[in-house]
């Protein structure tokens, strides 16, 4: 409509799209949101006046008449039907409660949502553990930065950034791999940008030439696969042409020996031969990263969606520590979270299956007995299963129901031939989400959630500060916050739980989460945001990690070698490429937000393969055609995009589309064995034009 902005609902609130954390002021009539404006530069400590098009304009979604105002339950011939809250809660209290008596807590599991606040994903962890009885709680950080995490937590101590997001501005060089930031995080580009014309040097490690590499000092393709390998490369050199840094090796590692030694298996001849890339170039990035004072190290799932992503992690992790790269202005790791708040609600606030909120290990008695004691309930000291193992431990008959709340799993987990399967089959299945998503399809019960326009809250970004959501428009229709349908579960399963608001649930957060110890909505509001660890109500935040020590036993950062490893699939006769799955700027995720904006579906309407032009040729493809894409697990036809930003081994394909469902033909089975994130990156298929047929 026409109306003036002055007499419209307004909040100073955080984007809900990806994690950089952009903020900025939302205006809404009551019915949906109009526009999103800058809101004072001081107060968006991340963005200033910017955000891009899915923060401006992603909105269509919230007021989308696809939107879910009421519970669905299935009739007597299996079709959904609307019902009230009190039908529905009792349907899923029944049907938990069903197995829960029958085959214990350990028979279900939970799937939290890192869309959802920080205080919601605290109740999704303590739901599970105190309602339900099971450990078996996570979310879609397994999926993406799980590597990371454990990777980053084992050689300094936190599976975070260390850096603020003002440290991409210091740096005198940054070294990017597996991020196309340009589309996945759009701000943090436009920051490494302004950077590099200022003068920083940008070295792009990557299997596509994509956006971002046009501003690179330099750019080197790597085989999909073998990222521990190139790094390794470029520390050796660096170690053995004694270009590290010593005094910070001396003071502030342990296993400085042990990880040169471990090098010496990568021979420059070695590395380009499994990586690709020449030795020119590991020579030039190792010196340019030497010479440099102060240096940033970013990546995002290429690094990370491996069999082994949480080696190539340690190997990124010891590069950074060898050459002094932490814990000053301008230096440091930043691995770029995906999800607005996955830092936040799908890591600190603990819905995970080994930990705690702020990373309190379950198997500790000292601190399981401070949760149970709080939460009033007998709590196993034995890890739950991470997401991918909970289909594969349905499949084998020992989780038998799952509450999935906000995520898109019949899309988003690899090799969906086989989710599809065990959603199907699941004895009870409750979805809670904003719409019906194809997981949904497979839901005993639907509940309807609202977004984050709707409530109110924190969300915790990619560089660890904690900012403020407000709600600027009343849930749409019947729908609700996921705390206040956790409350009513909760209470409808045999429990007390009367929380009046998030800054009430902020506050158990605080006595039970030394790291969150001093975040309150009371601070996050008035200092505009607070970067964790902050201990206690007095202490400021922490801008950067690691300054003084690192948060292990000894202080140390504890390098260790990491030795070769291949992809668990490996390009053969039968299936000669590399396929390597991502995103692109205009879509996100699975679809469920973006597809409902009609701008942005104009410009990305459907997935695509993109082939190099070598390739193309040699098959009789044309950008446009039909391309059959086949793996051992199911095959999928997509339009070819004839490009050269892939090299002639590899193919691309986005993710955003359940027509063509490319998890079809990635991997379920083979899991990093520490963090058990799939290996999205690597699957071996086959190409043809789909009229071949
Ligand atoms: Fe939102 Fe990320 Fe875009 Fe910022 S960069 S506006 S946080 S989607």
């Amino acid at each position: 409509g026409d109306k003036r902005l002055e007499e419209l609902n307004v909040a100073d609130t955080t984007c809900g799209y990806c994690a950089v954390g952009c903020r900025f002021d939302l205006y809404s009539d009551g019915e949906e949101v109009l526009a999103a404006r800058p809101t004072a530069e001081e107060d968006a400590p991340v963005n200033g006046i910017s955000t891009c098009v899915k923060g401006k304009f992603g909105y269509d979604f919230v007021n989308s008449d696809d939107r879910l105002t009421t519970p669905l339950v299935r009739d007597e011939n299996g079709e959904f039907r609307t019902a009230s809250w009190s039908e529905a809660l009792d349907r899923v209290a029944e049907g938990l409660g069903a197995i829960k008596d029958d085959h214990g807590g350990e028979a279900l599991s939970v799937i939290a949502s890192s869309k959802a606040t920080n205080e919601e994903n605290y109740l999704m962890g303590k739901f599970a553990r105190q309602v339900l009885g099971t450990n078996s709680v996570d979310n879609c950080n397994r999926l993406c930065h799980s590597s990371t995490v454990a990777g980053l937590a084992q050689t300094y101590g936190y599976g975070a950034a260390s850096i603020s997001t003002e440290d991409l501005e210091l740096a005198d060089c940054i070294l990017l791999t597996g991020s196309n930031t340009t589309e996945a995080h759009p701000v943090l580009a436009t920051r490494i940008k302004q950077n590099v014309r200022d003068g920083a040097d940008l070295l792009v490690f990557d299997p596509r030439e994509i956006q971002i590499a046009e501003y690179a000092t330099q750019y080197s393709r790597v085989q999909p696969g073998y990222d521990a390998v190139w790094i390794n490369g470029i520390t050796r050199y660096i170690i053995d042409n004694d270009l590290y840094d010593e005094s910070f090796v001396a003071e502030r590692t342990s296993g400085f020996e042990d990880l040169a030694e471990s090098l010496q298996e990568f021979t420059p001849e070695r590395v380009e031969e499994v990586t690709g890339v020449p030795h020119e170039e590991i020579v030039s990035a190792a010196e340019t990263i030497a010479d440099a004072d102060r240096c940033v190290f970013g990546w995002t799932l290429g690094l990370t969606e491996h069999s082994h992503g949480t080696e190539n992690v340690l190997a990124m992790a010891n590069l950074a520590a060898v050459t002094g790269n932490l814990g000053k202005p301008g230096a440091g790791v930043s691995p770029f979270r995906g999800q607005n708040n996955v830092q936040g609600g799908g890591g600190d606030m603990g819905p995970l299956p080994d930990n705690f909120p702020g990373y309190q290990d379950i198997a500790d008695d000292e601190v399981r007995a401070k949760f149970e004691d709080a939460w009033d309930c007998e709590i196993s000291p034995d890890y739950g299963h991470y997401t991918t193992q909970m289909f594969l431990a349905a499949d084998r008959g020992d989780l038998r129901g799952m509450y999935i709340i906000g995520e898109n799993s019949a899309l988003s987990e690899p090799g969906v031939n086989h989710a599809e399967e065990v959603l199907e089959e699941l004895e009870f299945l409750v979805v809670q989400d904003l719409f019906v998503t194809e997981t949904a399809e497979y839901a005993d019960v639907v509940l309807p959630a609202c977004s984050f326009v709707e409530k109110t809250g924190t969300f915790t970004n990619t560089d660890r500060t904690v900012q403020m959501v407000k709600e600027v428009m009343e849930p749409k229709g019947d729908s609700r916050p996921d705390w206040e349908i956790l409350q009513a579960l909760a209470n409808r399963m045999g429990w007390d739980w009367d929380y009046d608001s998030t800054a009430e649930i902020m506050r158990e957060v605080n006595s039970l989460t030394p790291l969150y110890g001093g975040v309150t909505h009371e601070r996050v509001e008035s200092e505009g945001g607070l970067q964790w660890p902050c201990w206690d109500e007095d202490h400021p935040g922490t801008e950067r990690l690691y300054e003084e020590e690192f948060n292990t036993d000894d202080g140390l950062a504890h390098l260790q070698g990491v030795g070769f490893s291949e992809p668990a699939e490996t390009p053969d006769d039968e299936f000669p490429f590399t396929l390597t799955t991502g995103r692109v700027l205009y879509q996100y995720h699975t679809g469920t937000m973006t597809h409902r904006e009609e701008g942005i579906m104009q410009y990305t309407p459907s997935d695509f393969v993109e082939i190099n032009p070598r390739t193309a040729a040699e098959y009789g493809i044309e950008t446009g055609d039909m391309v059959r894409v086949e793996s051992r697990r199911g095959s999928v036809t997509v339009p070819a995009q004839v490009t050269d930003r892939v090299g002639p081994e590899s193919v691309f394909a986005p993710i955003h589309f359940a027509e063509s469902a490319i998890n079809r033909l990635t991997d379920e089975e083979h899991l990093d064995p520490q963090a058990a994130t799939p290996e999205f990156k690597v699957s071996a298929v086959r190409i043809a034009p789909a009229d071949a047929d």
